[in-house]
């Protein structure tokens, strides 16, 4: 009788060490555990499978919801990170890795800092831990580091996020680039500074010179004072010049609108560029003190706006002289580098341009920044707006040039055969 009874206790015993060992399998997620309930009256068995196959169903749907994030994540056209509770990054995105070119390792925790560019971390730094703390939204710019070296303007957005249960967790955030449209409002703010800089000095001037001659009049008048008629025409001239140099301004931002909107019209005829050309560079003779030398290597006839491609010879003289202060010869080369075209470059020995800029400098607002181009005025819209006027001849304008070597920028048009 006590022998049945000791194999019955020793019995239980191993069931309940099989479960006990089951259960805690089944608590670290080994789904796979053997384990078979003796009968169905096993009710703790029984349970406890039951609860194995619901803990399994959930850690799947946990899983799958995990890869789902990961896939939205990796495949969004944004930067994406988290921080822990304690602002620590704990995760990155495939975009970002790919922006950064580095690895999660050497992004996660703090890592990322790395890329930040040393002048505008603290400023963000602050920004981020005031919304932190106060778990509040928030919105920042600054550059970061990309994968080839350069440094690129991210807008970040940040939010708290929440367990179901209410728990903060950390942060979620995206970057997106608007390097671009950073460059572009950075260069449009330098041309309304340039510009009212540029349209006021010309008026202070002709103010100040009006004022001249009206005194000089009223002392005339009053005292029977003399006109210095060199004094008259010395002021009228340069009232004059400025005049011109003001009514250049204005039509250059006028003609920018236009092309924005889309009205820059073409009064298209034939005429003969090389008269149009030796005649553009009389005006500009008159000038300055550069010499300036055609090379008629062709002579032909065009289709186009004569105004406007005359407008644009302007342009490009008016450049040659500004940007070659301390050389004084300018060449004008017209010459038919194919059958169906016709050439005009502009040579000057001037300050040069790096191969850098050479595509920048026809977009709006660009200007080669430097010491020695800070002195030269200008308002960077006007190779733009030579290049559009010249595509819209179907032509092209190039730049050949190297830094203190001069430049050559040559327009070439179709000609009719
Ligand atoms: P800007 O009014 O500044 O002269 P442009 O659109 O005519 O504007 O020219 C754009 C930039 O290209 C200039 O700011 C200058 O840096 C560069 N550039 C133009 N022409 C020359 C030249 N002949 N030599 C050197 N740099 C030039």
């Amino acid at each position: 009788m006590i022998g049945s009874l000791a194999e019955s206790i020793s019995s239980i015993a191993t069931t309940n060490k099989q479960l006990t060992d089951a259960a805690e399998a089944i608590g670290k997620g080994n789904f796979n555990v053997p384990f078979v309930p003796r009968n169905d009256d096993d009710v703790l068995a029984n349970a406890i499978i039951r609860m194995k196959d619901n803990l399994k169903r959930f850690t799947r749907e946990i899983e799958k919801s995990k890869e789902q994030f990961r896939q939205v994540a990796d495949n969004a056209p944004v930067m994406i990170w988290m921080t822990d509770e304690n602002k620590q990054c704990n995760f990155v995105n495939k975009g970002w890795l790919r922006f950064t070119g580095r690895t999660s390792e050497q992004e996660l925790g703090y890592g990322w800092i790395e890329g930040m560019h040393p002048d505008d971390y603290s400023r963000s730094a602050e920004i981020f831990d005031d919304a932190f703390n106060s778990r509040e939204q928030y919105s920042v710019e600054y550059r970061f580091r990309r994968a080839d070296g350069s440094y690129r303007w991210l807008s970040e957005t940040g939010a708290p996020r929440y367990s179901t249960e209410g728990k903060f967790e950390g942060y979620i955030g995206t970057c997106v680039d608007i390097h671009e449209m950073k460059v572009h409002e950075q260069r449009r703010d330098n041309f309304i500074k340039m510009a009212s800089h540029e349209l006021k000095t010309p008026i202070t001037s002709i103010k100040g010179y009006v004022q001249l001659l009206l005194n000089m009049y009223k002392d005339h008048n009053e005292n029977k004072g003399q006109f210095s008629s060199q004094a008259i025409q010395a002021s009228l001239t340069t009232i004059d010049k400025q005049i011109i140099k003001l009514n250049r301004l204005m039509s250059e931002l006028l003609d920018l609108s236009r092309i924005d909107s889309d009205r820059l019209e073409l009064n298209m005829q034939n005429f003969q560029l090389n008269d149009l050309i030796t005649e553009s560079v009389e005006d500009v003779q008159q000038t300055t003190k550069h010499e300036i030398i055609i090379k008629n290597g062709t002579i032909c006839k065009v289709f186009g706006d004569r105004d406007r491609i005359g407008q644009v010879m302007l342009n490009l003289l008016s450049n040659a002289i500004k940007y070659s202060p301390k050389t004084n010869s300018i060449e004008v080369n017209i010459y038919q580098p194919a059958k169906n075209c016709v050439a005009v470059s502009v040579s000057d020995h001037g300050i040069g341009i790096d191969q850098e800029h050479h595509q920048k400098i026809f977009e709006r607002f660009y200007r080669v920044e430097g010491k020695s181009e800070q002195t030269y005025p200008g308002f960077g819209i006007g190779l733009f707006i030579a290049s559009e006027i010249i595509h819209r001849h179907n032509g092209s304008l190039n730049v050949k040039s190297k830094r203190n070597e001069g430049a050559t920028f040559t327009l070439t048009l179709p000609i009719l055969s």
